[in-house]
């Protein structure tokens, strides 16, 4: 066989292999790209687990209606421009990569409004294929619609899973991002009927009750009850968020959730960390529950390890190991001296 340039159209969708699982990596890539438009709101309505739709409506910045075409197409973004960029990005997108992937496997409408346009307009992409620009009404802001996802890669829409498994991770996603942004408000509805709301508080900075609200509101009022506030900082690094203390264990790893720089994500290390500060105090085979957020100066951590952006590489993991460790293990220490809290179950 010859040499030949794939057409633009397989070349998102092989890249939509890397990024779109399944609908709740839809609703990630959408709702990360809603909070980095600054949306205060996000609406997700899903139909079927999102199988058969994804419309996600925010009200942040919006596109122009020009731009609508370049949001589609691969390796544009508004959110980096230099390789100085890249190395110091705060946005949870960089890649440009996300709408052209989920536009090469669905049926895809983006419809958008800037403050400063009279009129909205909106796109339509099928299966890849480009729409034109047309005019559309819209409030202030973007909506997404995804239908049919993998409606034309019958290999892909063979992996998906029930109805309930999908809305399943869905929500278990939508947990996870609730944690980090008590300062947004999501409202889910799933088949015609709202599902979930999490009510943003609209203060710009959030507090920290807002956040500890929300702690009972995603993960249940017994975690909450038995939270201990972590906020440390040292080495140039700062690791705030609740552990809870040991009577409050789990069977499995379900409830751990660590983020740096805002970013959810998994990490061997700093897992194995967090392990190490309870071994003293936690019965063989159980599991701690946390919400861990780590800061980390942007520029000694490199999040574009992986097209799905679900893992990171710090410049210096020893350091970052050791600080999780010591600041946990502190943390757990004084309970136990000071409130005598009972470890034995
Ligand atoms: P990335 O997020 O990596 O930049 P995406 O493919 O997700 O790439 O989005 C491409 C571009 O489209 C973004 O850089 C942004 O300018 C624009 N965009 C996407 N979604 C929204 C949104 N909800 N609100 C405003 N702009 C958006
Ligand atoms: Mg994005």
């Amino acid at each position: 066989m010859t040499i030949q340039q794939l057409p633009d159209t397989l070349i998102n969708q092989i890249a939509a292999g890397e990024v779109v699982e399944r609908p709740a990596s839809v609703v990630k890539e959408l709702v990360e790209n809603a909070l980095d438009a600054g949306a205060r709101r996000v609406d997700i309505d899903l139909e079927e687990g999102g199988i058969r739709l994804i419309r996600i409506r925010d009200d942040g910045d919006g596109i122009a209606p020009d731009e609508l075409p370049l949001a589609v197409s691969r390796h544009a973004t508004s959110k980096i421009a230099s390789l100085d960029d890249l190395e110091a990005v705060s946005t949870l997108g960089f890649r440009g990569e996300a709408l052209p992937s989920i536009a090469s496997v669905s049926r895809f409408v983006l419809s958008s409004r800037r403050e400063v346009d009279a009129h909205g307009a909106s796109l339509q992409v099928d299966g890849g294929n480009v729409g034109a620009v047309a005019p559309k009404s819209h409030p202030r802001g973007t909506t997404v619609e995804v239908r049919d996802l993998f409606y034309n890669v019958p290999a892909r829409r063979k992996f998906l899973r029930a109805e309930r498994t999908e809305l399943g991770h869905v929500e278990e996603w939508l947990r996870s991002l609730a944690l980090a942004r008590p300062d947004v408000e999501l409202r889910v509805s799933h088949n015609g009927r709202p599902s979930r709301r999490y009510k943003g508080d609209r203060q710009l900075e959030f507090s920290d009750t807002s956040a500890g609200e929300r702690l009972g509101e995603t993960l249940g009022e017994e975690f909450a009850k038995h939270a201990l506030r972590i906020d440390h900082t040292g080495a140039g690094l700062r690791l705030h968020g609740w552990i809870a203390q040991p009577v409050y264990s789990r069977a499995s790893a379900d409830q751990q959730y660590l983020y740096v720089n805002g970013r959810s994500i998994r990490d061997r290390s700093v897992a194995h960390a967090v392990k190490q500060a309870y071994a003293d105090v936690l019965f063989h085979g159980r599991q701690p529950a946390y919400v861990l957020f780590l800061e980390v100066d942007p520029t000694r951590v490199d999040v574009n390890v992986h097209p799905a952006k679900h893992e990171v590489r710090f410049r210096d993991a020893r350091l970052v190991h050791d600080f999780v460790y010591r600041t946990l293990q502190g943390a757990l220490a004084q309970t136990r001296a000071g409130a005598g809290v009972a470890v034995s179950t």
